[in-house]
């Protein structure tokens, strides 16, 4: 633990963390010595981490990276936050993100950017950006973060880590600062695959707190991806394994770099024994507006609950309670989660609803749809997760170009499925290009299993 906030210390400029505590971190560590002493061998006894400021925290202030809970205290702690505590690790303090998961950049943040640890002038995509930043730089070996339309794999695949989201429903969303509670999932970030999958096992599980958590047994994703496969041989450890590229994700909207990184990437996977089939899902480009009217309209209602009574940030000149209210949440508020609430107000609105919402939730169910045709013809899907590398921070300003780079990880995140990004080569400059690998329902380990043998 001394040896990360050390590090964490050092590289401050990346402004991967929001903040750390060496007391509580240090006291989380002895306990974690004690237990060890005990006899427990435990894989996650003692392993520092830390996480996305989107869970809450009793040992740490939770601002989901927002003047609107600047200084905030939770009375208690997530059930992620609380699973993985109660599996030994140590946290070392609470890393940044984009304001309220709304981002896919981290320069969202009302604390500044985190930066890219291969080129601190750059992104490191968002929203749990400083958790991406935090595992590539070394500063923890693993960390949280949040996956609502790709959180957790665009960072991931942008730093040059791995990262998966898990099915919806696997994670409790306890004690998960709401975005867009039917999108919104907890997932890990780490170096590789297994270590993925370490943390998967202890932050998964049904919780009677989340009433859309799944009551479902959790798999054993470690031995998942320690077991052969059926059939597998020695230099092909994933025989018979087919891998669907769906044809609009390698369309023209992926940067050449990209796309050449990507494909190199799965040519491994052929060597290891796995098949390429063509698939399709024809409403990939649907995606992105679908989600920009439902992750809104769930914002807009999650949001409301920031008055300047209950949480956090209150105005400290106002006439009335109207007056309280709109000044507590135009000084609370950064421009873009001002954005998310005036559309996602706008489509829920009476004569609107009709025409957008609801239009959006059917074209939800048919690109859900789309994945189970695809799976029909293939065990897994893989494709880019973002269309480019890295940009400069600071290179875009215009919002709905921003929500453009969405369009590969938005499908999964609608049809609720599990995505993950895996480390796949470099591109233009050097920069780190990620490969997504999305599974059926249930099936991340699977996809830990298909990217262990990848790693
Ligand atoms: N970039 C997407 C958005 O801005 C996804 C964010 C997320 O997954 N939290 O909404």
């Amino acid at each position: 633990a001394k040896h990360f906030l050390a590090r964490v210390a050092e590289h401050q400029q990346l402004g991967a963390f929001l903040c750390t505590d060496e007391a509580v971190a240090l006291k989380q560590a002895e306990a974690a010595d004690a237990r060890r002493a005990a006899g427990e061998a435990t894989p996650l006894l003692g392993v520092p981490l830390a996480h996305k400021d989107i869970f809450v925290t009793r040992d740490f202030p939770s601002t989901a990276a927002s003047k609107m809970l600047a200084g905030y205290r939770s009375p208690f702690d997530a059930t992620v936050v609380e699973k993985l505590a109660a599996a030994g690790t140590v946290t070392l303090g609470k890393l940044n993100c984009d304001e309220f998961a709304m981002g896919g950049s981290n320069e969202n943040s009302a604390f500044g950017p985190a930066r890219n640890p291969w080129d601190t002038a750059r992104i490191t995509g968002g929203s749990s950006g400083g958790s991406a930043a935090a595992v590539a730089a070394g500063l923890v070996p693993a960390a949280t973060g949040t996956d609502t339309g790709g959180s957790v794999r665009q960072p991931a695949a942008l730093c040059n880590v791995t990262g998966i989201k898990p099915t919806y429903g696997r994670c409790s969303r306890y004690g998960m600062i709401a975005f867009a509670s039917s999108l919104d999932q907890a997932g890990p970030m780490a170096r590789t695959a297994e270590d993925c999958a370490l943390l998967l096992q202890a932050m998964s599980g049904f919780d009677p707190r989340d009433a859309t958590s799944a009551e479902r047994p959790v798999d054993d994703y470690v031995t998942a991806l320690r077991t052969p496969r059926e059939g597998a041989t020695a230099g092909q450890p994933l025989k018979g394994l087919r891998i669907g590229l769906p044809k609009e994700f390698f369309g023209e909207g992926v940067a050449p770099d990209v796309a050449q990184a990507v494909r190199a990437a799965l040519a491994e996977f052929e060597k290891l024994g796995a098949t390429l089939v063509d698939v399709s899902l024809p409403r990939t480009e649907l995606s992105i507006p679908v989600y920009y009217i439902i992750a809104p309209a769930e914002a807009s209602s999650n949001l409301s609950r920031y008055d300047g009574v209950r949480y956090g940030h209150r105005a400290r000149e106002y006439k009335d309670l109207l007056d309280m209210y709109c000044k507590t949440r135009a000084e609370g508020f950064g421009p873009e989660v001002k954005r998310r609430i005036m559309i996602g107000t706008y489509v829920l609105s009476h004569g609107y609803y009709d025409a957008y919402y609801l239009q959006a939730q059917k074209l939800r169910r048919m690109i859900a749809d789309d994945f189970q045709a695809a799976f029909a013809q293939c065990d897994l899907v893989a494709g880019p997760v973002t269309p480019t590398v890295a940009r400069p921070i600071g290179s875009q300003t215009d919002p709905v170009q921003e929500y453009l780079a969405d369009i590969f990880t938005l499908p999964a995140s609608l049809a609720g499925l599990p995505g993950m990004s895996v480390p796949a080569g470099f591109g233009e400059g050097g920069l780190p290009v990620g490969l997504q690998l999305i599974g059926n329902y249930w099936q991340e380990g699977a996809l830990l299993h298909a990217a262990h043998a990848f790693q």
